[in-house]
C-alpha cells in the first residue's frame, strides 16, 4: 500500500465550506419535501409503509410482532436508523391525531423501541423521534418512531 494511502491528506477550506453547504442543502430539502408532502398528500390514502406491511416492497425488517413492524431507514442518519411502525395504522397518521383508544398501541410502541434497542446492541444509549406535522419535517403520514443509535447524537437538534 503506497504511504500517502494511509496518511490523507487534510480536507482542504474549499472541501469543507463544500461539505458545509451540501448539509445544509439536504437539510433544506427534507423541509421542502415535508412541506409539500403536508400540503399535497392525501392523509387518508394509504402510504409507502402499508406496502411494507403488505410485503409488497422489500424492506429490511429488524423486528415484528402482531401489531407493529420495524424495518431499517432507506435513509440511515446514523449507523443504527430503525422506523418503528404500528401495522394497522387506524388513523395514526401522525401522533397528534392520536386519541384515547390509541393509548394501548402508543405503549406498545415505546415498549418494542426498547426492545429492538436492546436486539441492535445499542446499550450506550439511543434516541428516539418522532416527526410531526410540516414543522416536524414528517415525509410519510403513518405514524412512525426513528430508533437512531450507533454513534454520538448531538443536542439540540436542528
Ligand atoms: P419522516 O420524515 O419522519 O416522515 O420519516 C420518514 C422516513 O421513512 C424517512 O427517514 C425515510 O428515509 C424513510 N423511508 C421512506 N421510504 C422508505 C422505505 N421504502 N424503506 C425504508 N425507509 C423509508
Amino acid at each position: 500500500m503506497a504511504l500517502a494511502s494511509m496518511f490523507p491528506r487534510p480536507a482542504t477550506a474549499l472541501e469543507v465550506v463544500s461539505r458545509f453547504f451540501s448539509v445544509v442543502k439536504a437539510k433544506a430539502d427534507e423541509e421542502t419535501a415535508a412541506k409539500a408532502a403536508a400540503r399535497t398528500t392525501d392523509k387518508s390514502s394509504p402510504t409507502i409503509f402499508d406496502k411494507i406491511v403488505k410485503k409488497e416492497i422489500p424492506a429490511t425488517i429488524v423486528y415484528e410482532d402482531e401489531k407493529v413492524l420495524a424495518f431499517r431507514d432507506i435513509n440511515p442518519q446514523a449507523p443504527v436508523h430503525v422506523v418503528l411502525i404500528p401495522k394497522d395504522r387506524d388513523g395514526l397518521t401522525q401522533l397528534s391525531k392520536s386519541d384515547p383508544r390509541h393509548k394501548d398501541i402508543l405503549g406498545h410502541l415505546l415498549y418494542s423501541v426498547k426492545v429492538i434497542a436492546d436486539q441492535e446492541g445499542l446499550t450506550d444509549g439511543y434516541r428516539v423521534v418522532i416527526n410531526d406535522g410540516p414543522n416536524g419535517c414528517q415525509s410519510v403520514y403513518h405514524l412512525h418512531l426513528h430508533i437512531l443509535g450507533g454513534r454520538q447524537l448531538k443536542w439540540p437538534p436542528g
